[in-house]
């Protein structure tokens, strides 16, 4: 395979070095939606084809709402740390996945809401981090019958996870039928009302995919290998996809892209204010 040959521009974003921004993942329940119980469109089939092969055909879909809509909230949620609004239903998918839970110094009502015994330091996190474990189910030990026991003050990594991010980089965690968050992500529908919906969609596929299969590319530190963490880089670099470009130019704006991403966020997180209408 021939060496890949990088721009001054490239060499210089790597010097000056990037963080892919890791999602520790996980839930939530919250507002009820109904479920339309069609298939997906021939439209939708043809705009994002590996959704029609990752359904699991036998369970009703759920709508996931216009895709670029969703994706702007999305952004907006991973750049300043904000409640996705996941209409969960009644799956605790997330919650029963085998997860362990960061909760940071700063998340006061959720380290108050749970006991100490449940939680203990995260390694290798900044001091004051705890990790919340699972049992030997691989549920979330404040997970009861009929949801959350601490809904309100559930850690941020719960208010943030959306699995519909799955859904929409076409990588699902475990296998569609096999894992408690799979089989939920397989279901998700989302509508296509212009045709930038659709090539939005199928830029986020195609950046997944990329980060996956030419990972190699990547020198220094390549992209994450785990599904959630490669899930949200496709997300945040997607815009990379919407032109096309010779893959060491595309290694380089990726890098760039989520360099730029980590600046916004910082901003953001410094100016609450600014609404998710005006994130792009
Ligand atoms: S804290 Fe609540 S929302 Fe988070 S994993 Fe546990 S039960 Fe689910």
């Amino acid at each position: 395979m021939p060496v890949p040959k990088f721009s001054s521009r490239v060499l210089e974003l790597l010097r000056l070095g990037f963080s892919w921004f890791i999602l520790c993942s996980f839930p939530q329940n919250q507002a009820k939606t109904d479920a339309p119980d069609d298939s997906p469109s021939r439209a939708d089939r043809r705009a994002v084809p590996y959704l029609w092969r990752m359904t699991d055909h036998s369970t009703p879909m759920t709508d996931a709402g216009v895709f670029t809509s969703w994706l702007r909230r999305m952004l907006y949620s991973l750049a300043t740390d904000s409640d996705t609004h996941t209409p969960c239903g009644d799956c605790t998918g997330c919650c029963r996945s085998s997860n362990f839970i960061h909760i940071h110094p700063d998340e006061k009502a959720a380290l108050r809401a749970i006991p100490k015994t449940l939680t203990f330091p995260a390694p290798g996190a900044p001091k004051g981090t705890r990790l919340l474990g699972y049992d030997a189910e691989g549920r979330c030990p404040l997970l009861s019958d009929l949801g959350c026991t601490i809904y309100d003050a559930r850690p941020r990594t719960c208010r943030i996870y959306d699995c519909r991010a799955f859904a929409a980089a076409g990588l699902i965690p475990g296998t569609a039928t096999d894992h408690p968050v799979g089989r939920k992500v397989g279901t998700w529908r989302f509508s296509y009302p212009t045709s930038h919906d659709k090539k939005c969609h199928q830029a986020v596929v195609a950046a997944a995919r990329f980060l996956e299969e030419k990972a190699d590319l990547f020198p220094g530190r390549k992209p994450p290998a785990d599904p959630a963490q490669r899930t949200i880089l496709a997300l945040k670099v997607h815009r990379v996809f919407l032109e096309r470009q010779s893959d060491p130019d595309r290694v380089a704006s990726i890098v760039e892209a989520s360099s730029r991403f980590e600046a916004k966020r910082e901003a953001l997180i410094l100016r609450k204010e600014i609404s998710p209408r005006r994130f792009r």
